[in-house]
């Protein structure tokens, strides 16, 4: 099945203060960040191409650039999940009713994913090596581990949603908790003689670098 994410896809919703927002999938990702700007916000995944990529493809890639790394991807900041699975059912995380009809109408799905938890959480050695694949960015295959970071089925479900390019289901909505945009921002390239020369760890700011460039 393909689906254009075009204008029918691009609603926004600013929450709490522009700590949360809530984005359809064809919304490009710098839209976004420009939406949250006037609360000092932005979503945490910084993908280079963040000026053309939307959020669909964001979320189901993991995507993310040189600032967020592993810890503002959207698996670490993803809120809730509007998803439609293959068998045309829709589950919103959001949604309390219908998380409870959807742990009624698929009980066999959630009970399968909840014996693999099981089945990696008694076994030491597999727990330690998703642990070990995913410190560092892993974005190839599903998210495996959702299965050692969560335990409630629906968790698990859309931890693996992130990541899995659309073969699992279609993300109709996502809610990112959203991360501070710092307002003074600055990077430097400093070049040392040799390695010896580098200043010890945690020297006193000097003062004129600490104030906020202009
Ligand atoms: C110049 C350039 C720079 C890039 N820099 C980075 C980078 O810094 N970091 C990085 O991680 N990646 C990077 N990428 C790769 C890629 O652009 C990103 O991962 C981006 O997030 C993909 O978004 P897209 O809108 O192009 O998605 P698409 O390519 O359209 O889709 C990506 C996948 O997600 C699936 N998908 C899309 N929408 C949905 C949906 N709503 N539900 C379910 N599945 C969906 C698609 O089927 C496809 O499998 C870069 C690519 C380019 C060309």
């Amino acid at each position: 099945m393909l689906i254009t994410l075009t204008d029918d896809w691009r609603n926004h919703d600013i929450l709490d203060d522009g700590k949360k927002i809530r984005l359809q999938p064809g919304v490009i990702g710098a839209d976004a960040n420009r939406y949250l700007a006037p609360f000092q916000r932005k979503i945490g995944p910084d993908p280079a191409s963040i000026n053309s990529c939307k959020i669909g493809g964001i979320a189901a890639n993991n995507a993310s650039g040189m600032c967020c790394g592993t810890a503002q991807n959207t698996y670490k900041t993803v809120d809730a999940m509007k998803v439609v699975f293959h068998d045309g059912t829709l589950l919103n995380t959001a949604d309390h009713d219908s998380v409870d009809a959807f742990r009624q109408s698929h009980q066999v799905l959630l009970a399968g994913i909840q014996s693999l938890c099981a089945d990696v959480q008694k076994n030491e050695a597999l727990k330690q090596r998703i642990q070990h694949k995913y410190r560092l960015k892993n974005t190839t295959g599903y998210a495996l581990n959702a299965l050692v970071d969560f335990t409630d089925p629906i968790d698990v479900l859309i931890h693996l949603m992130v990541g899995s390019e659309g073969t699992l289901g279609f993300i109709a909505e996502i809610t990112y908790n959203t991360v501070i945009e710092h307002p003074f921002k600055a990077s430097a390239l400093l070049v040392f003689n040799d390695i010896e020369t580098l200043p010890t760890p945690s020297p006193p700011c000097p003062k004129p670098l600490c104030q906020p460039l202009k």
